[in-house]
């Protein structure tokens, strides 16, 4: 298939590099120059990257990067044809993803929300799991076997953002346990090993943990990006008229978090916060 993948970051870089070792034929193009996929050709703007294209997939960081990306000066916009299809892979508005949709329907373009999760092991292994909003099943295949079809597009975004809503909430929740129990003389390795033997275990702390464990704050999942996540939920939230007292109390965890300087490490950073406010850090015996 001709593709044209935009946005080469800690994820699309190595889903790019996943489709060219498929054997398909592959555009990119990324905002800022440098990041390059082998076995691409690299494209000087989206338009170009789009002409020609069958499968349009982005992946960029948020709904206003989307939007500039599709609609924007040298925009996706001006290489549609009918038949084309647009797949999504940023996490962004479900609103804004059906507003998307309408407008390059009108050049009988189709628009696939196909959020994922995963991580980076998951992008650089191909084990990625899509969440996909919208009817196009030609795509799929692209995609490999770990889908989840959840409606008309939009509920894409809405499935990832309550995934999100999880992990965020999970996480905060490992992260308090450590800090108490570093505060009450416990050790960190040893408690993992009781978390993961019990009903407490979760794939969040499985994956975590061991970063964690090394306090390697390097970004998988970069804090920024799980702050964006946290307040699309609250947005969505808020139009639903639903009250989210646990996630509004976590973002404001985000926001200092961010004040301090950690924007760009991984969501596991938020740690290092209650670690300052407690006065403690978190220690295994191989730390
Ligand atoms: P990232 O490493 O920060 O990459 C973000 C990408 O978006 C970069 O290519 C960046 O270009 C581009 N971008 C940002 N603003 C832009 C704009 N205004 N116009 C055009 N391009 C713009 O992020 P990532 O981890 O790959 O995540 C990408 C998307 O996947 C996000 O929506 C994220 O929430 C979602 N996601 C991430 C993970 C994960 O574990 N990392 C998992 C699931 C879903 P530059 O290089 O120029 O900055």
């Amino acid at each position: 298939m001709r593709i044209a993948f935009l946005g080469l970051g800690i994820m699309g870089h190595a889903m790019a590099t996943n489709l060219v070792k498929a054997g398909h034929e592959v555009a990119t193009w990324n905002r800022s120059p440098g990041k390059i996929v082998e076995g691409t050709r690299a494209a000087a703007s989206p338009a170009d990257a789009a002409q020609g294209a069958e499968v349009v997939w982005l992946c960029v960081a948020d709904t206003a990067a989307v939007e500039n990306v599709l609609f924007g000066p040298d925009g996706v916009e001006q290489s549609l044809t009918e038949g084309m299809i647009i797949s999504d892979s940023s996490t962004i508005s479900p609103t804004a993803t059906r507003k998307f949709a309408e407008r390059v329907a009108q050049k009988g373009v189709q628009y696939v929300d196909s959020p994922m999760t995963g991580s980076k092991a998951g992008a650089e292994a191909g084990t990625l799991l899509f969440i996909i909003g919208g009817d196009e099943q030609a795509i799929e295949k692209l995609m490999g076997k770990k889908i989840f079809r959840m409606g008309e597009t939009g509920k894409g975004q809405s499935a990832k953002l309550v995934m999100n809503l999880q992990i965020a909430l999970i996480y905060e929740g490992f992260a308090e346990a450590l800090t108490l129990a570093a505060k009450l003389g416990l050790d960190a390795e040893n408690l993992v090993q009781l978390i993961n033997a019990s009903m407490v275990k979760s794939g969040v702390i499985e994956y975590k943990a061991p970063f964690v464990l090394r306090r390697d704050f390097s970004p998988n999942f970069p804090l920024r990006l799980m702050r964006k996540d946290i307040r699309l939920a609250l947005e969505a939230a808020k139009e639903a008229r639903v009250k989210l007292p646990g996630l509004e109390t976590v973002e404001e965890v985000y926001d200092v978090a961010v004040e301090e300087g950690h924007a760009d490490l991984d969501y596991a950073a938020t740690l290092q916060l209650l670690e300052k406010w407690a006065g403690v850090e978190v220690k295994g015996e191989a730390a």
